[in-house]
């Protein structure tokens, strides 16, 4: 049987029912997070500004972590990869351990402020994500539909697994504190971009084989046209996840869901 929706064909109003995917194939379903399981504006507006208010102050901190330091590194060298590509980030300076503390934070902070998806800063987020999920600063959001969904597609044998370009300890933080309750259970495996680029048909490769399932078992839901065509192109099933009004953006990747309710429904 294939899954179906009513589908209204723009041209003259004409209501048609499409298949929108091979439903008897499919035993895990893979998902995006922001756009698609949660509000932009989450991330963008809460997220983003909090991480960036607080670098400073946690780099400071934890100076003297390893970890910390070696992220920090590894955004020095992004840093010069940036400045031969010619895109001009706020200069580094290294000259004694303040100016290169300040210079990671400045840095880091003019990263966010380009919704950067370079793998240090990632980490120095997920960290300070972490701590202000701690101190109840941050809850996580999810669409209303969502953990109805997780808790059905688990009924029915599913496997509800996380794509995600933040960092999987992000994740785990954000659908870990959402308001319904503690969402981590339902999910089997969490992938950010350790895993390689959303908009890279391999990346959909390794997580098929890490979670050890045929690619065309899984149905991958994601706000992005270009992430639809990696996954189809690495030979998942895949649709466009539209929460908002319409978009051009929808165009020529085939039908388009404005909620979970459809998928796998009851
Ligand atoms: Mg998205």
């Amino acid at each position: 049987m294939l899954g179906t929706a009513l589908h209204s064909a723009a041209d003259c109003g004409e209501v048609t029912r499409v298949p929108l995917y091979d439903e008897t194939q499919v035993r895990a379903i893979l998902l995006d997070i922001e756009g698609t399981t949660t509000p932009i504006d989450f991330v963008t507006k809460t997220l983003f500004p909090y991480a960036s208010r607080k670098l400073e102050a946690f780099l400071r901190e934890n100076a003297a972590d390893a970890e910390i330091c070696g992220l920090i590194q590894e955004l020095r060298a992004q840093h010069d990869a940036d400045e031969r590509n010619g895109l001009q980030p706020p200069r580094w300076r290294d000259d004694s351990e303040e100016e290169r503390l300040r210079s990671s934070a400045t840095y880091g902070q003019w990263l966010i402020t380009g919704d950067s998806k370079c793998t240090p800063l990632k980490a120095l987020q997920g960290k300070i994500w972490q701590r202000g999920y701690a101190r109840g600063e941050l809850r996580g959001e999810v669409y209303p539909d969502v953990p109805v969904a997780f808790e059905r597609w688990n009924r029915q044998g599913k496997a509800v697994c996380i794509y995600s370009s933040g960092s999987v300890l992000a994740q785990q933080l954000l659908f870990g504190t959402v308001a319904t309750g503690d969402l981590t259970p339902h999910i089997v495996a969490f992938f950010d971009t350790q895993v390689g680029a959303k908009t890279e048909v391999r990346s959909y490769r390794k997580i098929a084989v890490a979670v050890s399932y045929e690619l065309r078992e899984f149905l991958f839901l994601t706000d992005a046209a270009k992430e639809v065509e990696a996954a189809r192109a690495a030979g998942m099933q895949a649709l466009l996840c539209q929460r908002g009004a319409p978009s051009k953006a929808a165009e020529g990747t085939g039908p388009v869901i404005r909620n979970f309710n459809g998928i796998f429904p009851a």
